[in-house]
């Protein structure tokens, strides 16, 4: 079985254990990683810093220069971190709708060329006879990434990338049910850049609160649930490290009465099953016009029954095993909790026999916001649908809950669709689409779904801190 050791100051480097990486298709472990812990943050931490001066004097066109270099090793080595992704991550290769591990490696290669690109001018605020005004974008210093499980491989490099870009050093500790393709990303990058600049610790105890509480670490960017980030934010505020939080998400999606279920049932049904729905702006409460309702429920519960399941090495499988158990154990829960409540279950509404965690996708028609499958985000195959009448009092309902990451609206009429989007309480919303998201525009949640915007100039200014040089003229 593949060992993957951590990466410190350049150099592989063992912890006293390790401990299993499981292939949720099958159960069983298929890579042994280190077991790193608050010492291995200290060390790892040490190099960043000690690298940190070289690096952010580096200059912005070396810099882009060494991250279009690592985008080619990447792509150099797509397969075989297509492999690791799906073993890990149970996501297929190729997936529902090209969602799959082929989407996360390629989507993480363009991420790393676009935001190669990105720039950092200075700002003139003021220049005349007294004086001139410049507005510098300065690097923070150590950087520390913590991912999920969910896109693992992604998020890393979404977290990874900016910083280094804008100058920073980076410690990243992946999550423990799916290191093995960030540890594949770590070590290809280290051919590249100068020792120090990017590090990696593994392990699980201690490690995340490490990081959290450590003082020589300048900011924080984190992507998983809401409550750890909250735990986070509390243990950073010790030297007030800045933070980017990108948490748990809820996302309503509205569809009109305009719209021809036909056509729009598979969209919807791509955008809240992909990935198993384990995708943070997944589609994951479906408000639906009373007079379309009964059409729609029926057409997505039909696509569902009519989805490939299986193991995401499979070739043609559309969806793959739920992350892991507990996982699966909470989604069930949700829907048994609905079923119970009177909700009607159109399909699936339960595990696979068998190895593996699969679930079968899973339609609730009759859902009623109060249920927990409504309320809760269920981050697993289960689109509630939830029946509504009256077009302001369903705006009200799609926000009277505590996420705000993404929201739609599905109508012909794209100018009404618009307005009504703009009335939603979240980061994103779109229209006629959910959960598409590209390396050049923000993307962040509002009230308990984060802090902060990642992608683009908006996301790669968040690794800097702004310094103001006025320069007199008399
Ligand atoms: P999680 O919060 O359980 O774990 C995320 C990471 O935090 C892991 O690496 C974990 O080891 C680490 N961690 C755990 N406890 C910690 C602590 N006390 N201090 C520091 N680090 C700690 O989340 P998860 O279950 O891996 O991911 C699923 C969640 O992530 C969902 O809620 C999903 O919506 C969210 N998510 C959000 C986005 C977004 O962009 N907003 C994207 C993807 C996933």
């Amino acid at each position: 079985m593949q060992v993957f050791d951590m990466i410190i100051d350049g150099l592989p480097v063992k912890a006293e254990s390790t401990f299993d990486v499981i292939n949720p298709a099958s159960g069983q472990a298929f890579a042994r990683v280190q077991a790193g812990g608050p010492a291995h943050v200290d060390q790892a931490v040490a190099a960043a810093r000690a690298a940190f001066p070289g690096w952010s004097r580096t200059s912005d066109k070396h810099r882009q220069d060494l991250l279009h270099a690592l985008g080619v090793a990447l792509e150099e080595e797509m397969p075989a971190l297509m492999e690791l992704v799906t073993k890990e991550s149970g996501k297929p290769l190729g997936g529902l709708n090209g969602i799959g591990a082929g989407m996360e490696v390629g989507g993480a290669i363009a991420w790393t060329h676009v935001t190669a690109d990105l720039e950092l001018p200075v700002e003139v605020i003021q220049d005349n006879d007294e004086a001139r005004i410049e507005v510098h974008r300065k690097p923070l210093g150590v950087v520390a990434s913590i991912t999920p499980w969910n896109w693992p491989l992604m998020i890393a490099i979404w977290h990874v990338i900016p910083a280094l870009r804008a100058g920073n050093t980076v410690v990243i500790k992946p999550s423990g049910l799916t290191p093995t393709a960030t540890i594949r990303f770590v070590e290809l990058a280290n051919r590249i850049l100068p020792p120090g600049v990017l590090n990696i610790v593994t392990g699980e105890s201690g490690v995340g609160s490490a990081i959290a509480r450590h003082p020589d670490i300048n900011k924080i960017v984190f992507t998983g649930s809401t409550p750890t980030g909250k735990n986070i934010m509390q243990n950073a505020a010790g030297n007030l490290k800045r933070l980017t939080l990108e948490l748990g998400g809820n996302d309503a999606g509205i569809v009109l009465p305009d719209v021809d279920p036909k056509v729009v049932a598979p969209k919807l049904f791509g955008v809240g099953f992909h990935n198993n729905g384990q995708t943070c702006a997944c589609l994951k409460r479906l408000y639906v016009h009373d007079s379309i309702y009964e059409e729609l429920v029926g057409e997505l519960a039909r696509i569902a029954r009519d989805t490939i399941v299986g193991d995401g090495l499979v070739e043609g499988t559309q969806l793959g095993p739920v992350q892991n158990k507990t996982q699966m154990d909470f989604v069930h829960e949700l829907v048994e909790d609905a079923r119970a409540n009177g909700a009607r279950i159109l399909s699936g509404g339960k595990a696979r026999a068998g190895n593996g965690y699969f679930y079968e996708p899973t339609v609730i028609a009759d859902a009623k916001d109060g249920m927990r499958v409504v309320d809760e985000e269920q981050f697993g195959p289960v689109l509630p649908v939830i029946r509504y009448s009256d077009i302001d009092e369903v705006i009200a309902r799609a926000n009277a809950n505590e996420n705000g990451l993404g929201g739609s609206i599905w109508s012909n009429d794209r100018t009404k669709a618009a307005a009504l989007a703009l009335q939603l309480e979240c980061g994103t919303a779109w229209v006629n689409e959910h959960g598409a998201i590209q390396p050049d525009a923000p993307f962040g949640g509002v009230k308990q779904s984060g802090l902060g915007v990642e992608f683009g100039r908006y996301g790669l200014e968040e690794y800097t801190s702004i310094q103001t040089l006025k320069i007199m003229k008399n």
